[in-house]
């Protein structure tokens, strides 16, 4: 081959070719340098049939420059890549990056010079250096890294090297991981787990596509049985992934999978340093890697031989990215196990009505764990009507509710209390005048942190402390919180229950995996009685001492009435609600609500699941919804309010008109203002038989955008703000 195509991220042209030069050797997959002008391009050898282009003289090609010494993409990444492209509407190459996401990793074996501290003490100590040693207590990484994580310039940092207070350590790149072992600490699995693992077992030794559902309550031993396909993976020298929704608690995975395989595994999430990211991107490249725990980004990783994919509660919206490439990771794994040949399993307890469907007509198998593991019992379901059992004025916790906490206290049992709202209180306003703090950047109120001080939106980040004057009418002391959040939760159990210990457990609290991880352990070892937290508690731990949950507010999810609003609230309080009771102690759960009718919380009491996904069948079936019609979304966008409401009228006004797709809108978003950009959204409702994305392709690749307007696609969106 002389002649090669390249896809790469100059999003302003199309595919290139390039000459070969006399001894360089490339395949389809290889990742080259070429040049471009007076620059120099990162670049991906394609198929040139799969990417079609104007054709270039022979005579003009340019030659690579060099190739980057990794394997090449192997065609099975490469049609993933493009069928997420596809699907998705979005480009190749923005599709491409998330693969290529370690520049590091793509230049050769090397070095690198890290620092730690040496244990001496510079000549004049600084309160800056003073802050910079204690923060670094225990830290080793690169004087850039360093600096971040002390908060401080690179400067200060070299300051200390060259008084010998931050000393060099050279280290390879791309150290081996220590390996996991199949068999290290194999449970013994009881009837049920044993029929499920040796399905799975059975899958990953044929290699073939095989995607499992596995459908089992809270504490049933999904974990425990998705392990035993690892091993078996494991055993056959390759690969898994495992996808987790939220990375701030996987503390408590890697521990237990520690425990079970005797070594981590590796951890992949967008907040890694440089070097762990390349080293670990090096080491799946190579096939060194055996067990990848990531994020949604990791999927996108070049596993050399992939044998297996799990996604661990698979119903979880965060495996839904909602910037970039708009894609749901649970759908892309389904997709990437097709194109590699091999199983993957979607575990919850609380399945995606889309998932529970593809089982239903037989394309999902699905394996069932009826029953929690060891004989627990799940927990008793009750419902506390608010309007019949008022919490006292300026309170929020009915009396049962508080009764049932102190029983639990005097026991020595835990309490845990759901709310799916950080900071203190949602609103806050001026007595006087009325005046409410909103974002400037954004449609939103500004929530207020009072164990930060601070008024925050949390949508753009921007913040403000909060004054003491009204900033509109300027009248003293007058500013009123409204509406509860965890933090307020959490001073009303202080008033009630003075000697409860407490935590509020929420991404502001447990910013980092030592702080989560803190808290697992002080919960674990009874130092905890009253736990407040939103949805990040609702899963991934097991307190045996934890037999009563509280639901705050179970109508708040219900509120915003989005398509999924049902479904989210069933799955968030069956989850929250699978906290309770997983030890030999019986488990209770109260929910209080405004609604009890409601068929959610009516199901959600009555402990039964099939009836509140058979109505909630029945209403998708009837509005076209997923999974029996389909949704897109367009999403126009400007810093300029007139721009973008320009740009949207002018899609409206090209739209096709189809018999099987229904076009609504444009209307300003719900989400009218965010990070400063006003936006506009049109939706599209199709039947499943409409080729949606080549509709939209048509129609908006014939129109053409000023400068400063962006337009998104959401294929099969799950926010509708
Ligand atoms: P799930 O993932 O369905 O919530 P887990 O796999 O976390 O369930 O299991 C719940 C608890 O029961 C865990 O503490 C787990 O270690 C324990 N467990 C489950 N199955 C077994 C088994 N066969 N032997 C020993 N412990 C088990
Ligand atoms: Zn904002």
């Amino acid at each position: 081959m002389n002649r090669v195509r390249l896809l790469h991220f100059n999003a302003a042209l199309g595919p290139l070719d390039y000459r070969v030069p006399e001894g360089m050797e490339v395949a389809p997959g290889s990742v080259v340098v070429a040049p471009l002008g007076p620059r120099q391009i990162v670049g991906i050898v394609w198929e040139p049939e799969r990417l079609p282009t104007e054709p270039v003289p022979d005579a003009k090609l340019r030659p690579l420059m060099a190739v980057f010494p990794v394997p090449p993409l192997q065609p099975e990444l490469r049609r993933l890549i493009e069928w997420t492209a596809d699907y998705y509407c979005a480009s190749p190459a923005s599709v491409a990056r998330m693969v290529l996401s370690s520049g590091g990793a793509l230049r050769g074996p090397s070095t690198i010079t890290e620092y730690r501290l040496s244990g001496g003490m510079p000549e004049r100590m600084t309160a800056q250096r003073q802050a910079a040693i204690e923060a670094l207590e225990g830290e080793q990484a690169t004087i850039r890294e360093l600096a971040g994580i002390a908060g401080v310039s690179e400067g200060v940092l070299r300051g200390l090297v060259n008084q010998g207070v931050l000393e060099p350590v050279v280290v390879d790149c791309d150290r081996p991981y220590p390996p996991a072992a199949a068999d290290y600490a194999q449970p013994e699995l009881t009837e049920d787990q044993q029929e499920v693992a040796g399905r799975f077992t059975a899958a990953v030794r044929a290699t073939g596509f095989a995607p499992f559902l596995l459908d089992g309550v809270t504490g049933s031993g999904k974990t425990e049985v998705y392990f035993e396909a690892i091993a078996e993976c494991l055993r056959n020298e390759r690969q898994t992934l495992v996808l987790l929704p939220e990375i701030a608690l996987t503390e408590a995975f890697l521990r237990r999978f520690e425990e079970r395989f005797g070594a981590p595994p590796i951890v992949w999430h967008s907040s890694l340093k440089s070097t762990e990211r390349r080293r670990a991107w090096r080491a799946i490249a190579s096939g060194e890697a055996q067990v990848v725990v990531g994020a949604r980004s990791a999927l996108f990783l070049p596993y050399a031989r992939l044998g297996l994919i799990v996604v661990d509660e698979a119903h979880e919206v965060s495996f839904k990215q909602d910037d970039g490439v708009r894609y749901n990771a649970r759908d892309v794994a389904v997709m990437r196990a097709r194109f590699e040949r091999i199983p993957v399993v979607l575990a919850s307890a609380t399945p995606a009505l889309e998932s529970l469907q593809m089982a239903e007509s037989g394309i999902y198998e699905k394996l069932v764990l009826p029953a929690r593991f060891g004989g627990a019992e799940l927990p008793a379901i009750d419902t506390i009507n608010l309007t019949e059992e008022k919490p006292e004025r300026g309170r929020w916790l009915a009396p049962r509710l508080v009764a049932a906490m102190e029983e639990r206290l005097a026991r020595g049992e835990q309490s845990l209390l759901f709310l799916n709202r950080r900071g203190y209180a949602p609103l806050t306003l001026c007595r006087h005048c009325g005046f409410r703090f909103q974002c400037p950047n954004c449609s939103a109120w500004l929530v207020e942190h009072r164990l930060s001080r601070r008024l925050a939106c949390h949508h753009c980040g921007h913040e403000t402390p909060p004054p003491n004057n009204c900033p509109e009418c300027g009248e003293p002391e007058c500013l009123v919180a409204c509406g509860p959040g965890v933090e307020r939760i959490a001073d009303e159990v202080a008033e009630r229950l003075r000697e409860a210990r407490l935590a509020v457990a929420t991404s502001d609290t447990l910013n980092s995996p030592e702080k989560a991880a803190e808290f697992i352990a002080r919960a674990e070892a009874g130092e905890i009685d009253v736990i407040v937290g939103t949805q990040l508690v609702t899963k991934g731990f097991h307190f045996p001492e934890l037999t009563l949950v509280g639901v705050v507010d179970a109508d708040l999810g219900l509120e915003g009435g989005d398509l999924r609003a049902a479904e989210r609230t069933y799955q968030q309080v069956a989850q929250v609600a699978g906290r309770a009771g997983r030890g030999a102690k019986p488990g209770e759960v109260l929910i209080q609500t405004r609604h009890p009718e409601a068929s959610v919380i009516a199901a959600l009491a009555a402990g039964d699941r099939d009836a509140f996904y058979d109505a909630e069948t029945e209403a998708r079936r009837h509005a076209g919804a997923p999974p029996f019609g389909r949704w897109a979304a367009i999403i126009v966008s400007s810093e300029d309010e007139a721009e973008a409401r320009e740009a949207a009228n002018r899609i409206g006004a090209t739209r096709p008109h189809l018999d099987d797709v229904m076009i609504l809108g444009p209307a300003p978003a719900p989400m009218a203002l965010l990070r400063g950009r006003y936006r506009y959204r049109l939706l599209l409702n199709a039947r499943r038989s409409a080729e949606v994305q080549n509709v939209i392709r048509d129609w908006l690749g014939a129109l053409s955008f000023p400068q400063g307007v962006r337009v998104a696609v959401d294929v099969d969106p799950y926010s509708f703000v």
